[in-house]
């Protein structure tokens, strides 16, 4: 496995590089949710295909600067990480060439940044949609793994790609979780014992609410009214959102219709001084008998 910094050399090994050529972004600080991307990337790429994962903690993703400085940085572990788990080059670009002094450009996405973390952390998405065309533009991979733990940027990314016309296949790969159902995140490192052992609250919630989802409970308003109250109980939380959103489209939703578009329940909170977020789908309700048909019973149905 190969570290590179620079963008030309970069640019010039994924050019020649053995195809399918899988993209696994992510800022460092790796733990087994990256890992699993990662292996699921040198799965789909084969013995012969190329596996890059890019390590870049993107300060124009962060509209808080406490919380970039606070961001772990361990590119040493990240790096016998990648390597354990198949990856054949890394990619770890320095701020000052990804964003030159007088860089002027950004992207923005206008129509599904603007609820969720989105709200909440102004100019984050752009902060990511900027830095996934740079890296797209200087990797040209035929596909990137994203992880449905970021459902709203996986949503997002959809977009870009499919907007600027990027001839990359997007993978999303479900959220990898502690053994008490914690979701990973590289942000888990900042929460003290007390808070790492309540937060596990957060997905026993998240499945409660699934579950009354699936014993037919359809009104959005009684789900997300269960939710917030089990979110409450988490001690020193504050809950930043929580919605129930048709997980394509992430318009809300009122009712959890029969067969049609899958909802899903997001959330974000506080515990203590770390934000943490996480996902579930819900199920479509079960569609409902059809009406009884009289005519049927009475006999008389092939007169009609
Ligand atoms: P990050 O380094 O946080 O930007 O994450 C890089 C990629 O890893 C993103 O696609 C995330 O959605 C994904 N990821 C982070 N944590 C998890 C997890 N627990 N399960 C699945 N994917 C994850």
């Amino acid at each position: 496995m190969r570290t590179l910094e620079d963008i030309s050399l970069m640019q010039q090994a994924c050019s020649s590089a053995p195809k399918p050529l899988i993209f696994v972004p992510t800022m460092g600080a790796l733990h087994q949710g990256h890992a699993s991307l990662i292996s699921h990337a040198r799965k789909r790429a084969g013995e012969n295909g190329t596996v890059v994962v890019s390590i870049f903690l993107n300060p124009k993703q962060f509209h808080v600067a406490k919380d970039f400085d606070l961001y772990p940085r361990t590119l040493q572990a990240d790096q016998v990480l990648c390597k354990k788990s198949g990856a054949d080059v890394v990619f770890s670009p320095c701020v000052k060439e990804i964003y030159p002094l007088d860089s002027s450009i950004k992207v923005v996405e206008g129509e599904l940044s603007g609820n969720l973390c989105g709200a909440s952390r102004p100019g984050h998405f752009s902060g990511v949609v900027t830095i996934l065309t740079k890296l797209f533009n200087i990797i040209a991979p035929t596909h990137a793994v994203f992880g449905e733990k970021d459902w709203q940027q996986l949503i997002i990314i959809r977009r870009l790609v499919r907007d600027l016309h990027f001839p990359i296949e997007v993978i999303s790969h479900p959220t990898v979780r502690e053994e008490d159902g914690l979701a990973m995140s590289s942000r888990n490192k900042r929460l003290s014992k007390t808070e790492r052992k309540v937060a596990c609250k957060i997905y026993e919630t998240l499945r409660e609410v699934r579950a009354r989802a699936l014993n037919g409970e359809s009104d959005t308003s009684v789900l997300l009214d269960f939710a917030r109250k089990g979110l409450m109980t988490i001690p020193e939380a504050t809950i930043d959102y929580v919605e129930i959103l048709d997980e394509q489209r992430l318009q809300p939703l009122k009712k959890l219709a029969p067969g049609t578009t899958v909802a899903r329940l997001l959330v974000a909170l506080n515990i203590g001084e770390t934000r943490l977020i996480d996902n579930i789908a819900l199920p479509p309700q079960p569609s409902p008998p059809p009406p009884h048909d009289q005519h049927e019973t009475s006999g008389l149905r092939n007169e009609y």
